[in-house]
């Protein structure tokens, strides 16, 4: 399995520099390769394949008006290419209906101002950790890089990332092997909530941590001072700075927090069972903007790839089950219930149910119910990258 592992880079102000001029020819490379498709289709002309686009590229080096791409690494640009190349694919098998979750747009064209910057080298384009602890990177240098914890293994791949923030990360991928845990017989469902976080079916409640609360509220204020802040000033530009900083601590004190919460649900359980987050149904609903704020869906992925690493079995239980409706004690459907209705009896048996840790009970049957199907049939081999915006350590990549 695949593992990431983020850290902060220091680079001077040359590496910046050179940094700089590779986001730039990366997002040449990609923004050309975008408008050749583009133009390919409205002229009625077959769709230009990898192999030819990657062709393209390398003359276009010939060229005076392209000329300078040849001053970062090939490597960078034709991985900027197959990033073009798989967010078609990712289009096209959205729009075939053969992927899962939300429909996929077709790829936009990046810019500068776009809040992430990023390049990708491989192992073919000779980026070496070297002794001193540097990072070498091809017609960048030896760049400092601060280990928050140890890369556990010879990594395939660096993606170099300027944040909002300005501040510069490199994120590795490292073949890991699965370290299964010590077996326990203990498995849990988990309700992801606005009102806590996470509600367990044990009747546990986990609340986002103060620390991030403390964040977020110095992000809104950032915020609010920014939108009064006069268009063009000097003062606003000041204020945009703030709150991208802001911005930045809120995801890095958010990701902490998921990452010690999916680590401490995979080793106290054998089995974490959550509900599909489609089946709140709630993406176009006024409540999306929290429900992505809140980060269900990075923390489902931690979820999925520690299972994945540590022996556990993970599981997003069914769709349109009506986890909130249905009594967990006796099974029967007790109608609708609207999201201010946080305690509700039921009709049928009697038992009085706080809403989310019968939700939480309901998806741990569910989840147990759907083990217990895929255990007769095929199970699914265990390969998981962790996502891109994923980063392991406590200062990760925004
Ligand atoms: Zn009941």
């Amino acid at each position: 399995m695949q593992l990431r592992y983020t850290y902060r880079l220091y680079p001077d102000a040359g590496q910046a520099q050179a940094l700089a001029r590779a986001f730039g020819c990366a997002r040449v490379a990609f923004n050309d390769g975008l408008a050749a498709r583009n133009a390919a289709r409205e002229a009625g002309q077959p769709y230009i394949t990898d192999a030819e686009l990657s062709a393209r590229l390398t003359a276009a080096k010939k060229t005076p008006e392209r000329a300078w791409l040849a001053e970062v690494s090939s490597v960078a640009l034709q991985q900027a290419l197959a990033d073009l190349n798989t967010a078609y694919r990712n289009f096209f098998a959205s729009v075939a209906g053969k992927r899962k979750g939300p429909k996929i747009a077709p790829p936009r064209f990046r810019s500068r101002k776009d809040s992430r910057q990023a390049i990708r080298f491989t192992r073919n384009a000779r980026f070496t950790v070297l002794d001193n602890g540097r990072l070498r990177l091809p017609k960048v240098g030896d760049v400092p890089v601060r280990w928050s914890r140890p890369l556990p293994a010879e990594p395939s791949s660096v993606t170099v990332i300027k944040d909002a923030a300005g501040r510069y990360f490199a994120s590795f991928v490292v073949q890991a092997c699965p370290e299964p845990l010590p077996e326990t017989d203990r498995e849990c469902g988990v309700d992801l909530g606005l009102t806590h976080f996470a509600v367990l079916d044990d009747g546990t409640k986990i609340s986002s941590p103060r620390f991030l609360r403390r964040a977020e509220k110095k992000l809104k204020r950032a915020q609010r001072n920014l939108s009064r802040k006069q268009q063009g000033s000097a003062n606003r530009n000041k204020a945009r700075v703030k709150v991208a900083r802001a911005h930045a601590h809120v995801t890095s004190a958010r990701r902490d927090f998921h990452h010690k919460l999916s680590t401490t649900l995979i080793r106290d359980n054998q089995a974490v069972y959550v509900e599909d987050l489609a089946v709140k149904g709630l993406a176009r609903t006024k409540l999306a903007k929290s429900v992505h704020d809140a980060g269900w869906s990075a923390f489902v992925l931690m979820l999925e790839y520690k299972a994945a690493r540590y022996g556990r079995d993970f599981r997003r239980t069914g769709r349109f089950e009506p986890t909130s409706r249905v009594c967990s004690a006796c099974g029967v459907n007790d109608g609708p219930k609207p999201l201010s209705v946080r305690k509700w009896t039921c009709a049928a048996c009697g038992t009085v149910h706080d809403r989310d840790v019968n939700a939480a009970k309901n998806i741990a049957a569910l989840g147990r119910r759907e083990a217990r199907n895929a255990r007769g049939g095929q199970v699914r081999p265990a390969a998981t990258l962790a996502p891109a915006g994923e980063a392991g350590s406590r200062r990760g990549a925004a």
